[in-house]
């Protein structure tokens, strides 16, 4: 059985049409479609209680809007299938293309991310700040992250993993790959969002960016020491030069002195940042590992 999940936020125009593409391209499978209502303010909890009518589609209703990980998580916690594909609501993921998603796992993908060709028409600031997004992403994650998008399928173990890494400020995309299983990639184009509207503001992007960087790497609290321990560096190079008689111009040792002291305060932050990475580290209570095969399952 297949589950999809959809996360749907103010999509009223849009349910009935994505069940009706989703159903379309599932027919002769075991399926069932779970609409999560994200606290919508218009009519997509009535569209979506219509459309369950339908015995294979469920809906699930926020008390307010969480965030589209949020009702991606619910989904997913939700969902009965053997394997799990997250879809948009508003169709920019394609949804013929899940049959093939459905092949690479049926042939051993436990995994299988939906990659972006193409990016649609979101205009060129938005293409290089996707660009910058992406690529520390996968600096700071250790997956190709480039054109990654939430429209994924897991199977089942993989669903699980995902869930297993409870923290607040998840990132399901990047989970997705981090979880380790076998995955390949199935590459679609983004289409365009034909009813409704996006739902990002530039804050909203913004700050999604930087809580899902902060989120896998502590390299920005650790920066201050690697500035700090140069600095110091420096700064002790310079006042053996002066010790030793090298002119050094306009770096009295007035100057070396604070360069030495600003240096040392950079490096005691680098510290404190580094002891604040460890906790963060800790109240994240990741799992220490993750099986993906038992002797004991095997028929
Ligand atoms: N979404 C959600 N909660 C939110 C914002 C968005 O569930 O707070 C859903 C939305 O209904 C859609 C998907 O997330 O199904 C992607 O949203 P959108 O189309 O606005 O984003 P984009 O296509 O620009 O990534
Ligand atoms: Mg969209």
């Amino acid at each position: 059985m297949i589950s999809i999940v959809v996360p749907s936020y103010n999509e009223e125009e849009n349910i009935f049409e994505a069940a009706r593409a989703i159903s379309g391209v599932l027919a002769g499978l075991e399926y069932e479609i779970i609409f999560v209502d994200d606290g919508s303010s218009d009519g997509t909890w009535q569209k979506i209680s219509e459309a369950a009518s339908d015995t294979h589609i469920r809906g699930l209703r926020f008390s307010r809007n969480f965030g589209k990980e949020s009702a991606i998580r619910a989904g997913l916690e939700a969902a009965l299938g053997d394997a799990s594909v997250v879809i948009d609501c508003d169709l920019q993921h394609p949804p013929k293309v899940i049959p093939e998603m459905i092949e690479k796992w049926n042939n051993g993908a436990r995994v299988v991310e939906g990659k972006k060709s193409t990016r649609g028409s979101k205009g060129r600031s938005y293409g290089v700040f996707a660009k910058v997004f992406n690529s520390v992403m996968t600096r700071a994650t250790g997956f190709d992250m480039s054109g990654a998008s939430d429209f994924i399928l897991l199977d089942r173990d993989a669903v699980k993993a995902v869930l297993s890494y409870s923290e607040n400020g998840s990132f399901f995309r990047a989970l997705a790959q981090y979880v380790g299983f076998e995955s390949e990639a199935v590459y679609y184009d983004v289409a365009e969002r034909e009813r409704g509207s996006g739902k990002w503001t530039f804050f909203k992007l913004m700050s999604y960016a930087f809580r899902n960087i902060a989120a896998f790497t502590s390299a920005p609290l650790l920066a201050g020491f690697g500035a700090g321990a140069l600095i110091c560096a420096a700064a002790s190079v310079l006042f053996i030069l002066k010790w030793c008689g090298v002119p050094l111009g306009s770096f009295s040792a007035g100057i070396l002195t604070l360069m030495l002291v600003g240096g040392l305060v950079l490096l005691t932050l680098g510290v404190i940042g580094y002891y604040l990475s460890r906790i963060y580290d800790e109240v994240k209570r990741r799992p220490k590992y993750i099986i993906s095969a038992d002797t004991k399952e095997r028929k």
